[in-house]
């Protein structure tokens, strides 16, 4: 008998985390007792490398740190509270991982056949919004490793395909059917502003690129056909989008990452008022309250932004599938 689809996507969360484990094991010593690396001017220096920043798009960032999908891979939030501007107490790899090991415990001791006793598992850790999956996360072991923690920021996934794709999509609500690709097939052609010729309705997937270009326009085309209260919520937001790209951040401008935000959620009300949305309980949403903690801790943005493995997905993955038999 064949597996069914949900037995096949345990099986692969498990294989992930089993092949990230055996790609990384090596590091457990290391970050321990240190290691010899030669740097780039000949010299070998004792380093002790640590798992610190890990870069992923949402189901991802669940996977790896077991959370369970629409909850915080960072703080213990609930689902129903992810609207709130306040973010929860930051999830520990020691709390994450004595959630896992109580309910493995409380599965093994209880009776039945091994389908009830993953039943028993599964009901364990979802009350503790921990993924129901994986026994043995991969990083486990790794003393210096917050695995919740290395999850950083992804502008490409977090705000141009996740926040941002769900702003256009509540302008073009608000504004009926056609009226925002009307406007937007209407503005001037100009210098470094890409003209969208049939409006941003097109069905087809939209990359990032597209979108920074659409993010370009977006608030010129909703002047004078939206209230102030929703022109307020999404220059906020882009303000917020534009803020968390800068390539050197000081205390004044992480306050006006700050300020955007809390502009963001005092005007966000206008899109569920007006029905194009029913609450804001967003996981994408919620990740910016982290942005803040994570510059501090990592630095700008632009050290680890996805766009750049992006770029090499194109170039070592895309064209050789093209070139070869595939
Ligand atoms: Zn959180």
């Amino acid at each position: 008998m064949g597996m069914s689809d949900q037995e096949h996507c345990i099986q692969v969360q498990r294989v992930f985390h089993k092949m990230m484990r055996i790609v990384l094991e090596l590091l457990i010593e290391a970050e321990k007792k240190g290691m010899e690396m030669a740097s780039s001017n000949g010299l070998i220096q004792d380093l002790f490398p640590l798992i610190s920043c890990y870069t992923a798009y949402y189901p991802e960032q669940c996977l790896v740190a077991c959370t369970k999908y629409s909850t915080c891979f960072k703080c213990c939030i609930k689902a129903t509270g992810l609207g709130n501007l306040e973010s929860a107490e930051a999830w520990t790899v020691s709390w994450t991982t004595s959630i896992i090991s109580e309910a493995q415990n409380y599965s093994e001791a209880g009776k039945g056949t091994p389908v009830t006793k993953s039943r028993q598992f599964h009901t364990q850790c979802i009350l503790h919004d921990i993924a129901s999956t994986i026994y043995r996360p991969f990083w486990t072991g790794f003393p210096l490793c917050n695995i919740h923690q290395t999850i950083i920021p992804a502008i490409l996934h977090q705000l141009y395909q996740g926040v941002f794709k769900h702003l256009v999509d509540w302008c073009q609500k608000a504004l009926g059917a056609g009226h925002l690709d009307a406007r937007i097939r209407t503005l001037p052609p100009s210098y470094g502003v890409r003209h969208f010729k049939n409006g941003i309705s097109v069905p087809s997937q939209i990359s990032g690129g597209e979108r920074k270009n659409m993010a370009k326009i977006l608030l010129d085309c909703l002047i004078r056909v939206m209230p102030k209260e929703g022109i307020l919520a999404i220059a906020a937001l882009l303000d917020f989008i534009y803020i968390a790209q800068y390539s050197a951040h000081n205390p004044t401008t992480l306050d006006y990452l700050d300020d955007a935000l809390r502009c963001f959620y005092q005007n966000w009300d206008y899109f569920i008022k007006i029905g194009v949305w029913e609450d804001f309980n967003i996981p994408k949403f919620h990740s910016l309250l982290h942005y803040i903690t994570s510059t501090k801790l990592f630095g700008t943005t632009n050290n680890y932004n996805t766009e750049l493995f992006e770029c090499h997905h194109i170039d070592f993955v895309k064209e050789g599938w093209r070139a070869s038999n595939q």
